[in-house]
């Protein structure tokens, strides 16, 4: 039923991709001469002067252990940007293909497709913010590669019904995209587990949000290795710089860390919900698995106007279609947050 081949847009099939240096000698040791580097090493603390693994190898190794998978079922992009633009570019033939996204969800699933001139087909999430199934089935067509499904869900914040993503991937001969960019915030098992079951699931996940590296760039797709091959293939040959592939190697040593990190960013959402909810002007604080809270108020707009004003900055969701009168919040430290409910406060009559 589900023909990666048959998918793969015509012209890729026999795609020779680029050669780089060190694709042609993977040695270690030895006189490099064959790259074109600077000899002298860079001119900063650190040389940086000669070019990356470019399959980031170490990295992916790292990761595959800590996590007891294949380092074959990893791609690393450069964020995980890159890899929903690849995943585009890889199956969906400009100006005939389409994608099906379910608004209100992230922004860049629509972006890169435009970019890409590729068929957006919107499924709205029902009111309680779900996937409606029985639309999403009806809207795929022969044309159809792609589903997006962003679980926990920006800017919704909740994280949608398992046996409903389930059923889309099980029913669709096409590839669908699980965006789990927030699953360390929520409690479920992550998707990655299921990818034997599903030979179509692609598992995004980023070192953005949780890891506090969002100024690195390094997003994973969690798939199959026929497709991460074929992302492989058509991706930049440098695409993780080597100074990424060193912080995210130190950062793998800290997972601890990073999940004490998660446990304060809850603790204090839990709080920052509890101040809100006492604000009159509050109507609705929608349940979160995520790291931010979408809180309806009155006025939305002009509250998101005064507190810029103010130097305190969230995020305007109140024109997005089933967010009306929202702001998005991303849940700060302790002192942000007060400060944060502090100027709505002032805000109130
Ligand atoms: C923040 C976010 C990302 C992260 O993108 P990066 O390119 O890895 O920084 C991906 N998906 C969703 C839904 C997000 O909210």
């Amino acid at each position: 039923m589900f023909d990666l081949e048959q998918l793969l847009r015509p012209h890729l099939r026999t795609l020779v991709p680029y050669s780089s240096a060190r694709d042609d000698y993977q040695g270690t040791q030895g006189v490099f001469l064959d790259a074109n580097e600077n000899p002298f090493g860079s001119i900063t603390d650190q040389d940086w002067n000669r070019y990356p693994d470019p399959y980031q190898r170490k990295l992916k190794e790292k990761l595959a252990g800590i996590r007891g998978i294949s380092a074959q079922n990893i791609y690393l992009g450069n964020g995980s940007d890159e890899p929903i633009d690849l995943l585009l570019r890889a199956f969906c033939e400009p100006g005939l293909d389409n994608v099906i996204i379910n608004p209100p969800t992230y922004g860049m699933y629509k972006v890169s497709a435009d970019i890409n001139n590729v068929e957006v087909r919107e499924v709205l999430l029902t009111e309680h913010f779900e996937l409606d199934v029985n639309q999403i089935f009806s809207s795929i067509g022969d044309k159809t590669k792609l589903i997006f499904i962003c679980s926990p869900n920006n800017p919704t914040g909740n994280d949608l019904s398992l046996d409903a993503i389930r059923e889309v991937i099980g029913g669709f001969r096409g590839i669908v995209i699980v965006d789990e960019a927030y699953i360390d915030f929520c409690s479920r098992a992550s998707f990655v587990e299921m990818l034997e079951e599903f030979p179509n699931l692609v598992v995004l996940q980023t070192f953005s949000k949780a890891w506090g590296l969002a100024g690195l760039r390094l997003g994973v797709a969690y798939c199959s290795e026929e497709i991460m091959v074929i992302l492989k293939k058509i991706k930049a040959p440098y695409n993780l710089s080597g100074l990424t592939q060193e912080v995210a190697m130190e950062a793998l040593d800290k997972w601890k860390q990073k999940d004490e990190m998660v446990k304060r960013i809850l603790e204090n959402r839990e709080k920052l919900r509890e101040d809100l909810s006492k604000i009159d002007s509050v109507m609705k604080i929608y349940p979160s698995d995520a790291n931010f809270l979408l809180v309806e108020m009155e006025d939305a707009h002009s509250r998101y106007q005064n507190l810029v004003e103010q130097g305190v900055i969230v995020r305007d969701r109140s024109g997005v279609i089933l967010c009306n009168d929202a702001l998005r919040i991303t849940v700060g430290t302790k002192q942000e947050n007060a400060r944060l409910v502090e100027e709505l406060k002032k805000t109130e009559k």
